[in-house]
């Protein structure tokens, strides 16, 4: 797939307040710092769409993209960008705020497909990332995981860390989910990941919400 059109639409508090759920929805989230902005720019292929809604870690926002609808704003899919966790300037109130706001996304958004879960590829496990997906895991939402800036080292040690990450996951679930390497700087892992959008779009397309039940 390529990305023809992409536009910010806009940044809601709530699900409840979100777009109307009327094609798929991906989501992107991740540690703060992790290179999601920087991702979701490299996918839309700008430079700057990101952080159109790029929020100072405190506001807990549901940012809605617009990815290839019509001149009338039909069909196509959206991208989500969700607000990190791991902010050490969030408050406990905030970290609260943020764990209901996301929980009740990840439980009522009934237009989502899956979560993209980004993950530093350069370090070993980390127990806020596990944790996370833990919680996903829980709410039973269907989540990949995307390593990001894999420039950063060796193809071996990259490979390393993946493995071991994945490995640290089977300890607890036996979801084993689909994962992609992925560099800005070297745009790699684009292509994958935009694939793999088309292929569940398509299946949306066939079996609507039923995708979503499995
Ligand atoms: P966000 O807080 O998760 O949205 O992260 P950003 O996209 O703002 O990226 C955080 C920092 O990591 C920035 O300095 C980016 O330039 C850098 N960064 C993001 N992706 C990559 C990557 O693939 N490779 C390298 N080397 N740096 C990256």
């Amino acid at each position: 797939m390529e990305v023809n059109k992409a536009k910010y639409l806009i940044s809601s508090p709530s699900v409840s307040k979100c777009p109307t759920p009327d094609r798929p929805e991906y989501a992107f989230i991740g540690r703060s710092n992790v290179g999601k902005s920087s991702l979701i720019n490299l996918l839309t292929n700008q430079n700057a769409l990101a952080k159109v809604s790029a929020s100072p870690g405190k506001t807990v926002m549901i940012n809605h993209f617009l990815i290839n609808a019509n001149a009338k704003d039909e069909g196509g899919w959206y991208l989500v960008d969700l607000p990190g966790y791991g902010y050490a300037k969030r408050s406990k109130t905030q970290r609260e705020q943020w764990k209901k706001t996301m929980t009740d996304y990840f439980s009522k958004r009934e237009n989502l497909v899956t979560v993209f879960v980004l993950v530093d590829s350069r370090l070993s496990p980390q127990a806020i990332d596990l944790e996370f997906l833990g919680h996903l895991g829980e709410i039973g939402v269907p989540f990949n995981i995307v390593f990001t800036k894999s420039d950063k080292n060796s193809q071996a040690d990259t490979s390393k860390n993946t493995k071991t990450f994945i490995n640290k996951m089977k300890e607890e679930w036996e979801y084993i989910p689909r994962t992609f390497i992925t560099s800005t700087v070297k745009k790699n892992g684009r292509r994958e990941i935009l694939a793999y959008v088309q292929e569940l779009n398509d299946q949306y397309k066939e079996q609507g919400n039923q995708l979503l039940e499995q």
